[in-house]
């Protein structure tokens, strides 16, 4: 393990531009549920019911149970894993994340160039009148279920990317460009399966890009890594900014 970790700090501390691709599992210690595994998501919600866009405009409840699942994500609070990732990008070791999730944790730890593929939680439209809501401003509602804008409609829609719809072309694009030109690139906490956000660090493998994965689980891609960790994100990312940032720490006295 130790050895592993030295050389991807060192590979990493090399490389002029590292990207960090997350999902999930990074959010996973600041306890939001995963999607798949034991104690996910799906084990317990219809996804057909709770998360394609066709169902929501016909009937939101389920997917309100499932987001009143996810308000867990209101007193979620970043772990050491978020805050090494900011602090990182600060000192100018990290260009940027590009992030599956949208509780919007690396935000919350500081982190600057954030690229949400899924959108956000954070900010809500009315599909009707077009009024706009924050999490926080309707988080009673989701508490009891009924979640209505001040016009009677019930298709309040979170800024999130449901199934059935595509991927804000923007976020989309720049993070392809970047996932091409870097020359690391780190996936947290994402078991890849998951389209066409998983091509991003395809993109970066197919380029050249140096690869380390950090992921409880194995999954179907580890053949496409340089340094696999089989950790938790809240203790391998650490670790890696102790000895990036020791070291210079180290150079600079
Ligand atoms: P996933 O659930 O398919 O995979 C998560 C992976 O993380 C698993 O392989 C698991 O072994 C690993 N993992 C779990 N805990 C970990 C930890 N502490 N450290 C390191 N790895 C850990 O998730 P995915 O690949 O992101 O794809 C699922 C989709 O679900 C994404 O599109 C995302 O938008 C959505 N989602 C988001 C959130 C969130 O915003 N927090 C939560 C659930 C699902
Ligand atoms: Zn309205």
């Amino acid at each position: 393990m130790e050895e592993k970790l030295m050389e991807t700090a060192s590979a990493w501390k090399k490389a002029r531009r590292v990207l960090v691709f997350t999902g999930a599992g990074m959010s996973a210690e600041s306890g939001v549920p995963t999607f798949r595994g034991p104690g996910g998501i799906w084990n317990r919600f219809d996804v057909e019911k709770a998360a394609y866009l066709q169902s929501f405009l016909t009937d939101p409840r389920p997917f309100w149970e499932l987001a009143r699942e996810l308000m867990l994500k209101a007193e979620a609070r970043p772990h050491p894993g978020h805050y090494a990732l900011a602090r990182l990008e600060k000192k100018g070791y990290l260009q940027g994340v590009i992030t599956q999730n949208i509780d919007g944790l690396h935000q919350k730890a500081g982190s600057r160039e954030v690229y949400e593929l899924h959108g956000s939680l954070d900010r809500l439209d009315c599909l009707d009148c077009q009024r706009e809501y924050s999490w926080e401003g309707i988080s009673g509602e989701v508490e009891s279920g009924e979640v209505k804008c001040a016009c009677g409609s019930k298709k309040v829609k979170p800024r999130i990317v449901f199934f059935g719809e595509s991927l804000p072309r923007e976020v989309m694009d720049r993070s392809m460009e970047i996932a091409g030109d870097c020359d690391l690139l780190l996936v947290v906490g994402s078991s890849l399966g998951v389209f066409p956000a998983a091509s991003i660090p395809q993109l970066a493998w197919q380029r050249g890009a140096k690869m380390v994965l950090i992921n409880s689980e194995k999954t179907y891609y580890d053949d496409m890594f340089n340094w696999v960790f089989r950790k938790s994100a809240g203790r391998v990312l650490p670790e890696l900014e102790k000895i990036i940032l020791g070291g210079e720490q180290e150079e600079n006295n």
